[in-house]
C-alpha cells in the first residue's frame, strides 16, 4: 500500500472512530470568528457530566488557580476558550477509550501512555518562559492518535507491525512506512483534519517525531512540537526498557531544543510521576503508584551492575543478599516476639509483670492439681532498699532492680517463672518442687545476690534480699486457694525480715518455721 491508498482506506473505514457531538461542535464553534465566551459556555453546560468533570479539573492542582471556579462560564472566562476546548477534547477522547476492542492492541494502555505524554508535555512547556500552555495537554494526548487509528482500521496488519517492532527491535516509524506507505503522525494528522481540527492542534500531531521538519516558523506551534517530542523521551524513561538511554537523550535534547536549565530538568524529573498519577485520577484512568524517574534509574543501575558480574560473582552476591535477608528475618522474629510479649513484661526490668505472674500461677496450680505434684512459691524483697535509693538516688535504684532481675534469672531453671511482684519485690513460681528443694533454690538465689558486685560506670554496690518460701500440693488440700499460697509466702518473707534480713524462711502448715 502507498500513502494515498492508506489514507483513503482509513478515512473511508467503517471502523474509524467518530468524534462525540460536543467535541465536534466545539471545534466548529471555535473555528468561527464571531463565537463568544458565552457560546462556548452554553455548549459545554448542555453536557452536565462533562461540565462537572471540567469544573473538577479546573479547581484541582492541575491548574492551581487561587480562586474557586464554580460555573462553566466562569471556567471559560478564566481558563480561556482554547483551554476549555482542550479539556473538552481530552475528556471526549478519554471516554472513547472503552470502545470496541480490536485485535491485540491494548487500548487501555494506549490511553494511559497518552495521558502520561499529555502530562509530560504540559509539565515541560510550563518550564519554558512565555510559552502558551493552554492547549498543550490535548496536543500531548493526541500526538499518537495515528496509532489508535491504525489499530481500529487495520487491526491485523497493525498487529504484525507492532510485533515486528517489539521482537526485532525495529524502528516504529520505518516499520509503519514499510507496511502502510506512511506512518502514524501522518495518519493521525489526516484523520484529525477530517474532524475539522485547527492547525495549532494538527501540526504538532504531524511533526511530533521530528521537530526539525517543521519550517513554517509559527513560534507557538514550533514550541508545542518540541515539547511533544520531548514528552515522548520523558515518558520512555518511565515506561520503556531502556530508561537510562532516554534519560540521557532527554537531558541533552531538552537543553538543545527548548533551552531548559539543569534545575528545570530536575524539577520535571521530580514531578512527573506524581502528576501522572493525579491526572489519572482527574480523567478517570486507572493509573497508580507510577515509579519516579529516580527510582527507575536506580533499578536500572542495579540490573546493569548485576549483568556485568560473571556467574560466580553473581552467585556470591545473591548468597550474600540471601544471608542478609535471613539475618534480618531472624531479628524481626525476635523483635516481634518481644512486642507480642510486651503486655506481659515489666517495663523497667523486662521480666514478667504481676499480671502475667497471676495467670501463670493459676496455670501451674491447675497442672499441679492434675498431676498431683507439689508447687512452691518464692517471694523476694530487697533489704533496706528505701535507704539505698536515698543514698544513691532513684536512678541507681532502677539500675539495681534491672541487674537484680538478671542475677535471679540466670540462677533459675527454664520452667521456673520469675516476675516482678511490685516495687522491689519479686516472685518465682517453682513447679513440681518440694519445700526442701524450694529452700535450696531460695538459698542459691540469696547467695547469688549477696555475692554479686553491682557495678555501674560510677561505682560498685552491694545489696541483699530476704526470701519467703511456701509450698503446697493443691490436689490434697480441701478448697485450695491461690491467695493462701501467696499469703503464706508473704508471711514467711515477713519472718525472714524480722529475723534480720538477708535470709530465707519457709512457711509450714504445722506453723514450724524453717530458717537459714
Ligand atoms: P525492707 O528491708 O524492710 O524491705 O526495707 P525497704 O526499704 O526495702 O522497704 P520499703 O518497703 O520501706 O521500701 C521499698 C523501697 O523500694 C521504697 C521505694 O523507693 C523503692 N522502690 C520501689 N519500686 C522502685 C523502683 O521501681 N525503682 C526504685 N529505684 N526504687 C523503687
Ligand atoms: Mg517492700
Ligand atoms: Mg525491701
Amino acid at each position: 500500500m502507498n500513502k494515498e491508498q492508506t489514507i483513503v482506506a482509513v478515512l473511508a473505514s467503517a471502523e474509524l472512530p467518530t468524534l462525540p457531538t460536543v467535541a465536534s461542535e466545539i471545534i466548529t464553534l471555535t473555528a468561527r470568528e464571531d463565537t463568544t465566551l458565552a457560546d462556548i459556555g452554553d455548549l459545554v453546560s448542555k453536557d452536565t457530566g462533562l461540565s462537572a468533570k471540567i469544573l473538577k479539573v479546573s479547581n484541582s492542582s492541575f491548574y492551581s488557580f487561587p480562586q474557586q471556579i464554580s460555573s462553566i462560564n466562569q471556567a471559560v472566562s478564566i481558563l480561556g476558550i482554547n483551554a476549555v476546548r482542550s479539556l473538552v477534547l481530552s475528556f471526549s477522547f478519554l471516554t472513547m477509550k472503552a470502545g470496541k476492542k480490536k485485535g491485540h492492541f491494548n487500548f487501555e494502555n494506549f490511553w494511559k501512555i497518552s495521558l502520561a505524554q499529555a502530562v509530560a508535555s504540559k509539565l515541560i512547556l510550563e518550564h519554558v518562559q512565555g510559552a502558551n500552555t493552554e492547549e498543550i495537554f490535548v496536543c500531548g494526548l493526541l500526538q499518537n492518535l495515528g496509532e489508535l487509528i491504525f489499530a481500529c482500521t487495520f487491526p491485523d496488519e497493525y498487529e504484525d507491525v507492532l510485533q515486528k517492532i517489539r521482537e526485532e527491535q525495529h524502528d516504529a516509524l520505518n516499520t509503519e512506512e514499510e507496511a502502510f506507505g506512511t506512518s502514524h503522525p501522518a495518519v493521525g494528522y489526516e484523520v484529525a483534519k477530517s474532524w475539522g481540527f485547527p492547525e495549532v492542534l494538527l501540526l504538532p500531531i504531524l511533526y511530533h517525531h521530528d521537530p526539525s521538519l517543521y519550517k513554517d516558523g509559527d513560534q507557538k506551534i514550533e514550541t508545542t512540537i518540541k515539547a511533544l517530542y520531548l514528552s515522548d523521551l520523558l515518558i520512555s524513561i518511565l515506561y520503556s526498557d531502556k530508561p537510562q538511554e532516554y534519560h540521557k537523550r532527554f537531558r541533552k535534547e531538552a537543553k538543545k531544543l527548548l533551552g531548559l536549565k539543569d534545575k528545570d530538568v530536575e524539577h520535571i524529573f521530580n514531578e512527573v510521576h506524581t502528576q501522572v498519577d493525579n491526572a489519572g485520577q482527574y480523567f478517570g484512568l486507572r493509573i497508580k503508584n507510577t515509579k519516579s524517574v529516580q527510582e527507575i534509574l536506580q533499578e536500572a543501575n542495579i540490573r546493569l551492575s548485576l549483568m556485568n558480574l560473571d556467574f560466580d560473582q553473581m552467585n556470591k552476591e545473591l548468597l550474600k543478599t540471601k544471608m542478609e535477608l535471613e539475618n534480618l528475618t531472624e531479628e524481626l522474629e525476635t523483635k516481634n516476639k518481644f512486642l507480642a510479649n510486651l503486655a506481659n513484661l515489666d517495663g523497667l526490668t523486662e521480666i514478667y509483670n504481676h499480671r502475667f505472674f497471676q495467670n501463670s500461677l493459676d496455670n501451674e496450680i491447675s497442672r499441679a492439681t492434675r498431676n498431683e505434684t507439689k508447687l512452691s512459691l518464692l517471694l523476694i524483697d530487697i533489704d533496706f532498699f528505701k535507704k539505698f535509693n536515698d543514698t544513691y538516688g532513684h536512678q541507681v535504684g532502677d539500675f539495681i532492680l534491672k541487674e537484680f532481675s538478671r542475677v535471679l534469672l540466670e540462677s533459675i531453671r527454664k520452667y521456673d517463672t520469675l516476675a516482678r511482684y511490685g516495687g522491689e519485690e519479686f516472685t518465682v513460681i517453682l513447679p513440681d518442687t518440694s519445700s526442701g528443694d524450694a529452700l535450696k533454690v531460695a538459698e542459691k538465689l540469696r547467695t547469688a545476690v549477696d555475692d554479686f558486685v553491682f557495678e555501674d560506670p560510677k561505682d560498685t554496690y552491694h545489696i541483699t534480699a530476704s526470701f519467703g518460701v511456701a509450698t503446697a500440693q493443691p490436689a490434697i488440700i480441701d478448697q485450695f486457694k491461690k491467695s493462701d499460697l501467696i499469703n503464706q509466702a508473704d508471711a514467711a518473707l515477713y519472718d525472714a525480715k524480722e529475723a534480720g534480713r538477708n535470709r530465707v524462711s519457709a512457711y509450714s502448715t504445722k506453723k514450724k518455721w524453717y530458717k537459714f
